[in-house]
């Protein structure tokens, strides 16, 4: 570990010294100066005895991710001191306050369509990426996005505040869903790190019932209607996979009381004590059983089907689901 850092790291702590020590000269007596530049002191130390990187209390190697973010670090995840578990623990509050600040209304009545979704983080944050936008100029259209990011934690919840802005800052402009998902895909590949990729629903709903779909390697969506529910089939890669990835789009007419049902895999490929997977026909069980219910008790029935699956064993990914119902 040290011998990996050293070349790298020497050279930019001793410029952040030499920096400091500037700094200081201006400013005497600047304790928080002075404790800096007595950490980069105690790095350059930990270099020459060949102690750097490794946890002070453990003497494992600290997590390479945390050391490349702050070279000052001293001790592993395991071995965090109280104040830095609590300033974790508050930096992990602050970004999923800020995350539920990025979801739309969860329950949204437009003309034509009333929407209503459940997002449900594995831990503070989720990877699970969900909106709804009437575009400025056309607003008898509400645009859904609907998608998953790889991974999860706080690494798939930057990438899905990622995928919000670029829809969002796409729709100024384009509306034409196999445009906007061939676009982000191009902006996403640009940006996220390989290997995350993202699946993902994005379509529009038009007043008269007609929705317009396109599916970049998400879950089928389900289509509940009278005669049962039938799956809507993906029409494209996931976002982030190829670059010049084109995408094709599905047309779809609802006529009153029929619903488009999203979900993220969190919810089937949940696991029970047994190692039983919830699956796609439970979900489509308690929907057709519950299909005559308001699109927010429809979503509440389902997850309360899950909690009796799950039976207390414990969720280990990020849930979302949506429901987006023809009014008249
Ligand atoms: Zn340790």
């Amino acid at each position: 570990m040290a011998s990996v850092n050293e070349s790298f790291l020497r050279p930019q702590l001793l410029d952040r010294k030499e920096r400091l020590e500037r700094a200081l000269a201006t400013t005497p007596g600047e304790t928080e100066l002075t404790d800096l530049l007595a950490s980069v002191d105690a790095a350059l130390a930990r270099i020459d005895d060949g102690s750097y990187g490794l946890c002070r209390t453990c003497h494992d190697p600290i997590e390479a991710d945390r050391l490349l973010a702050d070279p000052l670090l001293e001790f592993c995840l395991d071995h965090l001191t109280v104040a830095q578990q609590r300033a974790l623990q508050e930096d992990l509050e602050r970004a999923a306050r800020i995350q539920r600040g990025l979801l739309p209304d969860a329950n949204l009545v437009v003309p034509g369509w009333e929407v209503s979704y459940r997002y449900l983080p594995a831990g503070p944050v989720s990877g699970d990426y969900c909106d709804l936008v009437r575009p400025e100029g056309d607003v008898d259209r509400l645009y859904f996005m609907f998608g998953d990011v790889s991974g999860k934690g706080v690494a798939a919840a930057i990438l899905m505040s990622q995928l919000r802005a670029i829809f969002r800052g796409l729709l100024g402009t384009e509306r034409a869903v196999e445009r906007l998902v061939g676009d982000a895909n191009r902006l996403f590949r640009e940006t996220a790190l390989s290997p995350y990729f993202a699946t993902l629903v994005c379509g529009h709903a038009a007043p008269a019932g007609d929705i317009e779909l396109c599916n970049a390697g998400h879950c089928p969506p389900l289509l509940l209607g009278g005669g049962g529910a039938r799956t809507v089939d993906p029409t494209g890669f996931p976002l982030g996979v190829f670059y010049a990835a084109s995408y094709r789009s599905t047309r779809l007419t609802l006529r009153p009381g029929e619903s488009l049902v999203l979900y993220t895999d969190g919810l089937t490929e949940a696991n029970d004590h047994a190692g039983v997977e919830y699956g796609v026909e439970r979900l489509v069980g308690v929907l057709l059983g519950a299909r005559d219910r308001a699109p927010r008790d429809l979503a509440a029935a389902c997850l309360a089907d899950l909690t009796t699956f799950l039976a207390g064993a414990p969720r280990t990914d990020d849930i979302t689901l949506m429901v987006i119902r023809r009014t008249v």
